[in-house]
């Protein structure tokens, strides 16, 4: 992370649905921690199921080479996908995060503490690997004397796996309690997931202690969603496989009410791009009613990813502020407040209380 930027270029991919409305909200809160930042600046680019039914692409040549040669990060919003299969349409978001090495998938989870005096009841972050594992899609279907047989090609590697582990370790220092917890079943799958363990755990080797305050823990993944259910406070950073990483960060998402408030981050070396969690939302969609917090959040998200540590804390700080007194809120968390109204608010506490 560096912060020495002379100016931010941000792309702006709205998509489909209600990301076209909870999009604008996560620019204008960029807009208001300006000064906290360099010169911003968007660029509005095209992707999705509707630019597909358009130009019969879902992700143009152009948007990419923008993101690549002019942007320093992007905030996406949201893909519809058509209910059956669409010869030529692939989802743009898993082509994005291919083509960028968009590696890590960082879901922080945080439920809203009324009494600011107590912490939040679930306060983690799930650090997914993104690239390999099952969703290689190497999969072939076999005919044999017995009747069919389906094949799946599981792929880990040392380099995906430190490089995550790395993410992780970094995710874990930067938080108070330093608890960084391994999620696999390397009881059963000793190759592939005894490599993903043993890469992460090497990570503090040759570093010159520099994670020494990290604690290190390990779950197999059935009993961590079983412990994430009963009593998720036990749980800071965890790491997992791109496959365990999926369902964790979903079930851990269920854990905060919401996909309305959750943010992400697809981060890699050279590029990060937030992403609010929920999806296109087509039963809301064009009603202004969707709860534009998980977009504002993914751009603090993004922002902190950067280094931009000031800006992020106002973004989140005035989300908190919102959420907790509870009297501005979407539909979805049982309010009757629009996403101008709900955005409006974080924006005035954002410029006119800190
Ligand atoms: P998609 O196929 O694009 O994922 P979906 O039908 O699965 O669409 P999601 O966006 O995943 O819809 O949302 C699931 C449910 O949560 C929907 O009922 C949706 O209205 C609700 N929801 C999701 N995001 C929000 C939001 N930001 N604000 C309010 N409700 C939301
Ligand atoms: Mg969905």
């Amino acid at each position: 992370a560096t912060t020495a930027r002379k100016s931010l270029t941000i792309g702006l991919i709205p998509a489909d649905g209600i990301g076209r409305e909870v999009i604008p909200a996560a620019r204008e809160a960029i807009l208001a921690v300006q000064s906290e930042l360099p010169e911003v600046k968007f660029i509005d680019l095209l992707a999705g199921w509707e630019t597909f039914t358009r130009t019969g692409v879902a992700l143009p040549l152009e948007t990419v080479q923008t993101l690549r040669d002019e942007c320093d990060c992007a905030l996406f919003g949201s893909v519809s996908s058509p209910s059956r299969k669409v010869a030529g349409y692939s989802s743009p978001i898993v082509a994005l995060r291919k083509e960028l090495d968009l590696y890590a998938n960082i879901r922080p989870v945080c439920s809203v503490s009324a009494d600011p005096a107590r912490p939040p009841a679930v306060d983690l972050i799930v650090v997914r690997e993104n690239t390999e594992c099952l969703y290689v899609k190497d999969e072939k279907l076999i005919q044999t004397d017995n009747g069919k047989e389906a094949r799946a090609t599981r792929l880990i590697t040392e380099r995906a796996s430190s490089r995550i582990g790395k993410i992780a370790f970094e995710l874990a220092k930067a938080r108070p309690r330093k608890l960084l917890t391994i999620i696999h079943k390397s009881n059963v799958l000793s190759v592939t997931d005894g490599l993903f363990r043993e890469s992460v755990r090497a990570v503090p080797r040759g570093v010159n202690g520099k994670y020494d305050d990290v604690t290190i823990e390990e779950q197999l993944v059935d009993s961590a969603v079983y412990r994430l259910f009963r009593e998720p406070q036990i749980f800071d950073v965890m790491v997992a496989p791109n496959l365990y990483g999926d369902i964790i960060s979903d079930a851990a998402a269920a854990l905060v009410g919401s996909l309305g408030v959750i943010p992400s981050i697809n981060a890699g070396d050279a590029f990060v791009m937030g992403e609010p969690v929920h999806g296109s939302a087509p039963d809301i969609a064009g009603k202004g009613i969707a709860n534009p917090v998980a977009s504002i959040r993914s751009a603090a998200l993004m922002l902190r990813h950067l280094g931009y540590t000031s800006a992020a804390d106002k973004i989140d700080k005035a989300v908190n502020d919102t959420l907790a007194p509870a009297d501005v809120l979407t539909a979805d968390l049982g309010g009757t407040h629009s996403t101008a109204q709900v955005t409006d608010h974080i924006m005035n506490l954002i410029k006119h209380q800190y």
